[in-house]
């Protein structure tokens, strides 16, 4: 649980810095009344601290998903996508940090440095700003996660558009809930933060998808290799648990069915420098660049230099201090589903200003070769047989679907249940999008997280290939 109560007090840590904002605002409010045209600007931005006049959100369709009505921000009329998009619109306090109508703030209500609030007083409203996001596809996410935690996110891999972002718990910006702050059950644990962004997560067996890279990588003969799994293999001075007992498994294989044994013999003779820089390599360690300029996410990390050979062990199945960032590693499936180019994601589409008159529009771009073209080929025919014969095609019907689940214990304490990840894409030339749910606090990923990911992606298909 290490990584909630992190999220937790990097929570506080955003509502101090919030607080001691607002008390800035106070102050240059008060030692600058004298402005006092500002002073009045300000008071028709805000009411009671709140942002209350600014531009329309819209979706990718053009559906309005929030607008100013009587000094008023009025939200969709669908309970579900409200709750759905709550963390990526956020509120108009500014609780939730990475929300786009705090980090947008300016642009969303037309302030500049140079003009003040002209357009505003002039128009009555700032910029519109329209997202990438389709609405009907955060919808079945939040639905599918329900009353669990976690984050849904899918990504087009050609482009970097972000079409899907969920992050629960949630609740109804229309009725937020009182008990909130007061709440000791642990149902709000993270409310304000969305996860896709903000957290961070044990990947468990997702992380052998990295590890089978980095074998790709650096061991010539890897799928002649076989491994042997009696259900626990000696990996320097002690042991890893596998969850079967899958007798003697080649490569492949042994990322079909997830075999610890012959994962952590890999990761022990590949050693420390090689998986580092394999991770490092691609982004790990590293701040991802803002998305859309603005959005922060937090940093995947990954540290074996003090790592005893059994630990490289565990991290070589992803159960050691290895972190992952959902919208960091949801870059990476794109990247190989891509050939090897991971794609910039991004979530701002354009931004129209009162006069119609389009002031940004989002260039598409690359982070760079994460993956050769024929490492990432390679890795795509295992990721594949994955779903074809073992987690069932029928998940995904007609997707030609690749991926890999993940069940991250997270607490030696049995009280305390796994998290369970999916990371996956579609091959289809006219699907080109990749998924990753995570789910915490569950059972098995194949019985939680794949039919998420499973629904989800339906709803992806009829919107872009069966429309
Ligand atoms: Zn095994």
């Amino acid at each position: 649980m290490k990584s909630i109560s992190r999220r937790a007090l990097s929570l506080y840590a955003l509502i101090l810095l919030f607080l001691a904002g607002s008390a800035l605002l106070y102050f240059n409010l008060v030692t600058n009344a004298n402005d006092w045209a500002m002073n009045r600007a300000n008071k028709h931005l805000y009411s009671n601290g709140a942002l209350s006049t600014a531009g329309d959100i819209l979706d990718a369709d053009g559906n309005v998903l929030v607008s100013t009505k009587d000094g008023k921000r009025v939200y969709s009329s669908s309970k579900n996508l409200r709750m759905a998009l709550l963390h990526t619109l956020g509120d108009t306090s500014g609780y939730i940090a990475n929300g786009i109508q705090t980090v947008f703030k300016d642009e969303l209500t037309g302030y500049t440095l140079l003009d003040g609030v002209y357009n505003l007083k002039r128009y009555g409203k700032g910029n519109d700003i329209t997202l990438t996001l389709n609405s009907k596809v955060c919808e079945t996410a939040y639905k599918a996660l329900g009353e669990r935690k976690g984050t849904v996110g899918v990504m087009n891999y050609k482009t970097g558009e972000i079409i899907c972002i969920a992050s629960t718990p949630t609740f109804d910006i229309n009725d937020k809930p009182n008990d909130i702050d007061t709440d000791t059950t642990g149902k709000y644990e993270g409310i304000y933060i969305n996860r896709f962004f903000s957290g961070v997560y044990t990947p468990g067996s997702t992380f052998k998808v990295l590890t089978a890279i980095c074998a790709i990588e650096n061991i010539p003969d890897i799928y002649d290799r076989t491994f042997e799994c009696k259900g626990k293999v000696s990996v320097g001075e002690g042991y890893v648990i596998c969850s079967g007992t899958h007798g003697k498994i080649g490569f492949e294989k042994a990322l079909n069915k997830s075999c610890n044994c012959a994962f952590a013999k890999i990761a022990e003779e590949l050693g420390a420098e090689k998986l580092m820089a394999t991770a490092e390599r691609i982004g790990f360690n590293q701040n991802m660049a803002d998305i859309s300029g603005k959005i922060h996410c937090a940093k995947s990390r990954i540290d074996l230099t003090q790592s005893s050979a059994l630990d490289i062990g565990w991290a070589g199945i992803g159960q050691y201090t290895t972190l992952i960032n959902p919208c960091h590693m949801l870059t990476v499936m794109a990247a190989i589903a891509n050939g090897g180019t991971a794609p910039t994601p991004y979530l701002i589409n354009t931004i129209t200003s009162p006069k119609g008159k389009t002031v940004f529009a989002a260039k598409q771009s690359v982070i760079g070769e994460y993956f050769t073209p024929d490492v990432a080929e390679k890795t795509d025919e295992m990721l594949r047989s994955n779903v074809k014969n073992q987690y069932g095609d029928g998940f995904f019907p007609q997707m030609n679907f690749c991926g890999k689940t993940g069940t991250a214990e997270v607490s030696n304490d049995k009280n305390i249940k796994p998290n369970a990840l999916f990371v996956g894409y579609s091959q289809l030339e006219e699907m080109p999008f990749a998924v990753i749910v995570v789910v915490e606090d569950t059972t098995t990923s194949i019985t939680s997280a794949v039919p998420i990911a499973s629904k989800v992606m339906k709803t992806v298909k009829s919107e872009y290939v069966n429309k």
